[in-house]
């Protein structure tokens, strides 16, 4: 992918480094960071309340299953965000000294650059996410998260949260490298934050509180699809304004798409794979809808709550 000498994004905020001078701790029980009782989230088969420690692993070990980190944050504290109060946010831009900073940055200006005259077609104002670099533990409104959470969105305070470690696990755990495939997973969490200023995340919140667990999984596969579709019109769109592919990143985004599917990491994790239980869709659905708003560029072809077939 081409990104050199172009813009950088104002939306950055590195709090790298800044984590591990102490001066963060898990709330306490009553803090409110708690595990509800009888909310049946189950892990190892398993069901009752859960310390600090227990809280990080349920987080790791349900990120692995592919739900998104935000996702379990808000089921646990049983809070749609709010509750916390993120650190005091510089709004001086980040200056990023390395690579791989100034390339995130220069993603996310391309996700403004391209949602920004979507928006305008649809004769709405974009609003820009920020988003936060970090390592090893973050606070965000949708609590408090570690680097193994990979990266997610945060609707509670509309900022993307990525460890940049994140990059390095796809590389070399997932057998994703590429920047190209780096930039999709940046490009999909700004689908979250697109699907929650079109009021999608607030529709699907509802109907996930009255559905039950396997219907709240379906339509959480339809959202997280929908969020790789929304990847694949930046990709168009930013191809079409900035010439910026280079041969073999649009596989690059592919591959990264299957190889975060919920069946293959069912697989890698040991387990026999149990659709039910997927929340981001399988390997073929995942690099589908990205290939489908890859070639259309237009919001209206990622309706995948109305598709028959995913
Ligand atoms: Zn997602």
């Amino acid at each position: 992918m081409r990104w050199r000498g172009r813009r950088q994004s104002k939306n950055i905020e590195d709090q790298r480094g800044s984590s591990s001078r102490g001066g963060f701790s898990f709330p306490r029980r009553g803090g409110g960071f708690r595990f509800p009782r009888g909310r049946g989230l189950r892990v190892g088969g398993r069901r009752g309340g859960l310390g600090g420690v227990g809280l990080i692993a349920v987080v790791v070990i349900m990120w692995f299953l592919g739900v998104d980190p935000a996702v379990i944050l808000q089921s646990l504290t049983g809070n749609s965000g709010g509750q916390f109060t993120s650190p005091q946010t510089n709004r001086q831009p980040a200056k990023l000294g390395d690579d791989l900073g100034k390339f995130v940055a220069v993603v996310l200006a391309d996700t403004e650059d391209a949602w920004r005259l979507q928006f305008k077609q649809l004769g709405k104002t974009y609003k820009e996410p920020r988003l936060v670099l970090f390592s090893n533990v973050v606070r965000s409104a949708c609590g408090a998260a570690q680097s193994a959470t990979g990266p997610f969105y945060c609707p509670g305070d509309q900022k993307i949260y990525i460890d940049l470690s994140f990059f390095q696990e796809m590389k070399f755990r997932l057998g994703a490298p590429g920047d190209f495939a780096q930039a999709y997973v940046v490009a999909h969490e700004v689908g979250h934050h697109i699907q929650t200023l079109l009021g999608i995340s607030k529709q699907v919140r509802r109907a996930k509180s009255n559905a039950s667990r396997v219907q709240a999984n379906a339509i959480q596969v339809r959202m997280e699809l929908q969020a790789d579709c929304m990847a694949g019109i930046w990709a168009n769109n930013t191809e079409r304004a900035k010439q910026i592919l280079e041969v073999g990143d649009i596989d690059e985004a592919l591959n990264a798409a299957s190889a975060i599917g919920d069946d293959r990491l069912q697989q890698r994790g040991g387990g026999r794979v149990t659709p039910d239980s997927f929340t981001h869709g399988t390997s073929a659905q995942r690099s589908g809808w990205f290939k489908r708003g890859f070639k259309s560029g237009q919001l209206n072809s990622c309706d995948t709550f109305k598709a028959a077939k995913l």
